[in-house]
């Protein structure tokens, strides 16, 4: 699981935090059109950093007391004449009702805080929209993807990162000035024409998780159906028997850690299929294909869902006793050894079995716990890079070993038994192994010394073919160049 994505920040763009040009600004008036939410919020906060805050509202005898005493709220017009810098809480539907301060508003620093309702809603962004109506006012594009709740809890509780852009360079460094003093990590995004994607971001949903998840409930869907039909239908069809309750829990507690093992497994499998292609070609410089490149970039979330599910199967087995079919069953065989007077039920084998079972389960869903914590941005910027990616790689190709000795202790011996077999189907968790088997028996083959060396010496830029320069020293001291063939 990489967990690198988590730890860098929300856009790869300039943190402006630092910026020795931006210099304190509190003290400075600034100005808030709207009363609502977030313009309650934004004065509180503008209060608190030490700003003097102006209100421009349409009725602001019925909003003052919304707002703290220190805030004075007015009229819009009265307010925009306070300040130079006015951050526009209203509505995008809202703007052209502001028109008619067009004239006091101009040559003023205008914040556009909206945000939409849907992804691309409009041709233009809000932000655009905004300049196109006020063209003698400069517009700010900022603290869209700060939320009321997160402004008036402080920055410290939510989301510190405050992205802006704007076509003026003078007015961009104000803004972030001033969501510098309230606490906030000011980014700079560029130009205007990145507006839209800065309002498009609240509205993002898991985008990392897209993936991933389809690939969870698709593997979940598959295998439900398997063991449906393997534990369920069957034995309805063949012997008339209702085993349609175990459909809540049975079923699902057999899916589930099918889920978890492939899951796991698929987070190693791009890895081991970017070596094989840095083999083949020899170098490390060719791209992946795309939907490599997508693979390896999902894989914390793979992975993430992988000890989800092995976690739920983990409270699923624990809650296996607590049924009333098991107390059932085990009240009918233990009725039917007394009728038979059996004295000794001792299986040792199953007794062992058992005991593996269990412990190496335990085991491999402590470590999926390790990869989880260690995979949260906080803990892995405590890491380095080393302990990071022995953690990461190392612990996780253990767990998934461990993984698979678990897998195949609850299967033992029954890939053998024809009895296992229903409608021709092997057991489930012989299926599982397809995948995980593959990756470790692929790990232990690249980690043959021939091979482990090449792909090491690709990983450090060596290229299969390619000539290198050299420079070696001269008997007298001076250097001579030539050239070699890296292949050698
Ligand atoms: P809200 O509670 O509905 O407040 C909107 C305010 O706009 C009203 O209180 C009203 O104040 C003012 N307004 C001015 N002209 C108006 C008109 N013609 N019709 C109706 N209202 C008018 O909305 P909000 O949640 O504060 O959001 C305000 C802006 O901030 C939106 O663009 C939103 O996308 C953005 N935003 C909000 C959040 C959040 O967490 N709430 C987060 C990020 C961005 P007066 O009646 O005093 O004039």
């Amino acid at each position: 699981m990489s967990g690198g994505d988590m730890a860098k920040p929300l856009l790869g763009h300039q943190s402006m935090e630092g910026d020795p040009s931006i210099t304190p600004a509190a003290g400075r008036t600034i100005g808030v059109l709207g009363s609502g939410d977030f313009a309650r919020s934004l004065a509180i906060r503008l209060v608190c950093s030490g700003f003097k805050v102006v209100v421009g509202s349409r009725n602001p005898k019925r909003k003052a007391g919304l707002f703290p005493s220190a805030a004075e709220v007015t009229f819009q017009a009265e307010a925009v004449k306070k300040t130079d810098v006015i951050f526009v809480a209203v509505f995008r539907e809202h703007y052209s009702t502001l028109c008619d301060l067009a004239d006091v508003l101009a040559g003023k620093i205008l914040v556009d805080v909206s945000n939409n309702t849907e992804i691309n809603h409009h041709k233009e962004s809000n932000a655009e929209y905004l300049a196109s109506l006020f063209p003698a006012c400069t517009v700010v594009k900022g603290f869209n993807v700060v939320s009321a709740w997160t402004l008036q809890s402080g920055a410290r509780d939510g989301n510190k990162q405050v992205l802006i852009c704007s076509n003026n360079q003078e007015a961009k460094r104000t803004v972030a000035e001033i969501a510098q003093v309230m606490g906030f990590t000011p980014v700079d995004m560029g130009c205007m024409s990145s507006a839209c994607e800065i309002e498009n971001i609240p509205l993002r949903l898991l985008p990392a998780w897209k993936i991933p998840i389809f690939l969870a409930l698709g593997l979940f869907l598959c295998f439900f159906t398997y063991n449906l039909v393997r534990q369920v239908i069957h034995p309805y069809i063949r012997e008339q028997k209702n085993k349609f309750y175990k459909i809540p829990v049975e079923v699902v507690n057999t899916t589930l850690p099918c889920v978890a093992y492939v899951m796991l497994s698929l987070v190693y499998l791009p890895g081991v299929l970017a070596a094989c292609s840095q083999l083949y070609y020899g170098t490390k410089y060719r791209r992946f294909p795309d939907w490599l490149d997508q693979w390896l970039q999902h894989r914390k979330q793979i992975g993430l869902l992988s000890f989800f599910c092995a976690a739920l199967h983990a409270v699923y087995s624990l809650c296996l006793p607590m049924r009333r079919s098991h107390r059932y069953q085990l009240i009918e065989t233990a009725v039917k050894q007394a009728v038979e007077k059996k004295m000794n039920i001792w299986v040792e084998e199953e007794v062992w079995r058992m005991e593996i079972y269990i412990s190496v389960g335990i085991i491999a869903l402590g470590l999926l716990s390790l990869l989880a914590i260690t995979s949260l941005p906080s803990i892995a910027n405590s890491l380095n890079w080393r302990e990071f990616s022995f953690i990461q790689s190392t612990l996780g190709f253990i767990a998934l070993v461990i993984s698979t000795l678990h897998t195949l202790t609850y299967g033992w011996s029954r890939a053998f038994d024809e009895n296992q077999y229903k409608f021709y189907l092997p057991p489930t968790y012989t299926l599982t192994l397809l995948v995980p088997c593959t990756v470790i028996l692929a790990k232990v083959v690249f980690s043959l010394p021939c091979i482990q060396q090449r792909l090491l010496r690709i990983r450090r830029g060596w290229e299969k073919g390619r000539y290198v320069k050299f420079v070696l020293p001269s008997a007298t001291g001076e250097y001579s160049s030539g050239e070699t063939s890296s292949n050698v």
